[in-house]
């Protein structure tokens, strides 16, 4: 629990003597000195913001905006589209976060006004607010590539938002026959887990390989590299064979037009057919950071790197992958440790302190295969007023590893999504 100083004593005691002034009772008193953050967004960022918040000043009143009453997670949302787990693995439930004293208030925020400081609720409440905490996930840039439009995602799944999309491209993969081809495109950068399309790539091949053999993955990627390039390779080559025919920006990688009809992409070189579509759009920050002013002209949210408040409204924080945190990466590990220096920085702010100076971490695992797992690692400070890599910290597996090495790293990818996910929702 934080320890009263000078400051915050007297703030509190000045408020109470206010209140009682005015002919309140204790309770009141209470009530009315309770600091209040809304935090919008149950996800990787917001739910971690919420339980941190009340451990690191359980006087502040803490109130979650979420539209679902589950949250299904995109880490190991790759494992259910390859047939290795169900939908109710990645589902986490709110109900830790409400018993340690989190308000959830299961709707859409729609507006956030920083002047007056309240949250708009879709079904038409407000929620004031001394800061606020936005952790929306990313949006896609619809029409960006003639033909991707939001309208196709029951025929070309993007599955880029873990829930019925994930099932839907199970149940496409499923269905396909023996012998047929599944077509990916990845997003060009920036974009959520950059290792992500490299690791479906995979885990769709581990399934075709045991299930449809005769059956192909064309990859077609607008960029010239991806993360952990190497190792992906290394790993498609040893276990899959010819079964992977990656195309990229040099070759013939980029779609400039979707058939979803006929479940053609078109690029200006060739068209590229397949019996499973799966078209990853480019990305931009959720909704409510854009029509709340939250974004600039890149799409996504320029913040002060040490406390996460927006550089565009003051009181309004943003974190995990619609805030601008590079070098750090968009992913789910980055969002939650961004998200506890944040808490922390708030829970300061409120009680009229200095927020401390930030230190992140951050491991990307990727599983090849079930039992073939690699990572990439980093830790970062802040320093010159950004975030920086700190030098001779993390790294990538090796390449040349022996079968163990992986299998190792496979077992830590478990632990890995077992404990992240323990530590924000159990
Ligand atoms: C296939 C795939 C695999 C991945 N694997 C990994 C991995 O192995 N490791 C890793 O670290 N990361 C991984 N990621 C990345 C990770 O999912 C994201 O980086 C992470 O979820 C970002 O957290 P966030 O809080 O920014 O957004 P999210 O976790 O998406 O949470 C956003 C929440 O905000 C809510 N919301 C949005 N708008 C509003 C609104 N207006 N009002 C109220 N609520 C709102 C949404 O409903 C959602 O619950 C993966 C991503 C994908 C797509």
């Amino acid at each position: 629990m934080r320890k009263l100083n000078r400051r915050t004593f007297n703030r509190l005691l000045g408020a109470a003597g206010a209140t009682a002034a005015a002919g309140l009772s204790a309770p009141a008193i209470a009530a009315a000195t309770k600091a209040r953050v809304v935090v919008i967004g149950g996800g990787f960022g917001g739910a971690t913001a919420a339980k941190y918040l009340t451990r690191f000043d359980p006087g502040i009143s803490v109130t979650l905006v979420e539209p679902s009453t589950s949250f299904i997670t995109c880490p190991f949302s790759n494992t259910v589209i390859g047939g290795l787990n169900d939908m109710g693995f990645i589902t986490q439930s709110y109900d830790a976060l409400k018993a340690r004293g989190v308000k959830i208030v299961h709707d859409l925020a729609v507006h956030i006004d920083g002047g007056k400081k309240q949250v708009k609720l879709a079904r038409g409440g407000m929620l004031p607010f001394d800061r606020c905490i936005v952790s929306p996930g990313i949006d896609f840039r619809w029409g960006a590539i003639e033909g991707l439009t939001a309208d196709i995602i029951g025929t070309i799944p993007h599955a880029w938002k873990a829930g019925p999309q994930t099932t839907l491209l199970r149940r496409q993969l499923e269905a396909m026959p023996n012998g047929g081809t599944f077509l990916i495109s990845p997003p060009p950068n920036p974009f959520r887990c950059p290792p992500g399309p490299g690791e479906r790539i995979s885990l769709v091949a581990n399934y075709f390989k045991k299930h449809k053999p005769k059956s192909k993955i064309v990859v077609l990627d607008p960029k010239k590299k991806f993360s952990k390039q190497g190792l992906f390779k290394e790993g498609w080559a040893k276990l899959y064979g010819g079964m992977i025919d990656y195309h990229n920006i040099d070759n013939d990688g980029v779609v400039i037009r979707v058939d979803a009809k006929g479940k053609t992409l078109h690029t200006n070189f060739g068209k590229y057919s397949g019996d499973v579509v799966n078209v990853i759009p480019a990305q931009k920050a959720g909704k409510i950071a854009d029509v709340s002013g939250l974004s600039d002209q890149t799409g996504w949210c320029p913040v002060d790197q040490k406390t996460f408040e927006s550089k565009l409204v003051a009181g309004v924080h943003v974190i995990g992958d619609s805030s601008i945190s590079s070098p750090m990466p968009k992913s789910g590990f980055a969002a939650s440790t961004q998200a506890k220096v944040c808490a922390a920085a708030v829970a300061s702010l409120l009680a009229g302190e200095t927020p401390g100076t930030p230190k992140f971490v951050n491991t990307c695992y990727s599983l090849v295969a079930p039992d073939y797992g690699i990572s990439v690692a980093m830790v970062y400070g802040y320093e010159g007023g950004k975030i920086i890599k700190i030098k001779g910290s993390g790294g990538l597996s090796p390449s040349g590893a022996d079968a163990n090495f992986h299998q190792q790293e496979a077992l830590f990818a478990d632990g890995w999504y077992r404990s992240i996910s323990k530590d924000i929702w159990g």
